[in-house]
């Protein structure tokens, strides 16, 4: 018997899509090589922060990256990555006039490589084709800016992260199916979530009628 929800809500890296960070560019950092969407970004860095090298970038990147994850462990905001960019660039001394389009550009620039990375599995994709004609479907990445469709009691949230996706869940009111792909079980002393799956395709089992 499926369960009585209208929509799924389902995380996108490592729940729907797989990221392979094998395939984004590489460069040398110090006496390493190493894959970064930053070994991609040398033509918009000319264009917006002319003298600053993808080395110097990544380590402004890295830095301010660290600070937001700090920052989120007790403020809970995710911030976007355009935010990012933008401490990134104002770091390595981009001009101030400047600082918020140059952010939109290289953000933009950034998730165009992460592109690149990812795979749909088939499999995947057929689920998703199997839910369609029965839920209402929505993407949720970490940070969102659009208004929902239907209510907190009404949809099941997907995700693999249980810090992120099932206690966010929880926090929000909804449902959570919890990927436990390496099957670790759920945290000590915390509530488990309303189903664990041990991969995606686990969940038309729960949600569509045989
Ligand atoms: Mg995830």
């Amino acid at each position: 018997m499926p369960a009585p929800y209208r929509g799924v809500l389902l995380d996108l890296f490592g729940t729907l899509i797989t990221f392979e960070p094998g395939r984004l560019p590489e460069m040398q950092v110090g006496s390493e090589r190493i894959r970064t969407t930053v070994a991609g970004l040398a033509g918009p860095l000319a264009t917006w922060a002319p003298g600053t090298t993808p080395e110097g970038f990544l380590q402004a990147l890295v830095a301010v990256s660290d600070e937001m994850a700090r920052g989120r462990t007790s403020d809970h905001v995710e911030l976007p990555s355009r935010e990012r960019f933008r401490r990134a660039l104002e770091r390595v001394g981009c001009d101030d006039t400047r600082l918020a389009e140059a952010a939109v550009h290289l953000s933009r620039a950034h998730m165009a490589l992460i592109a690149t990375a990812t795979i749909l599995p088939d499999e995947h994709r057929a689920l998703l084709e199997a839910l369609r004609p029965r839920y209402r479907l929505g993407l949720v990445s970490n940070f969102d800016d659009t208004a929902t469709g239907l209510g907190a009691d009404e949809v099941l949230f997907v995700g693999d992260t249980f810090a992120e996706d099932v206690l966010g869940a929880r926090a929000a009111g909804v449902d959570a199916a919890w990927i436990d792909a390496r099957g670790g079980g759920v945290p000590d002393g915390a509530t488990p979530p309303r189903f664990r799956l041990r991969g995606l395709c686990e969940l038309a089992p729960l949600l569509v009628t045989p």
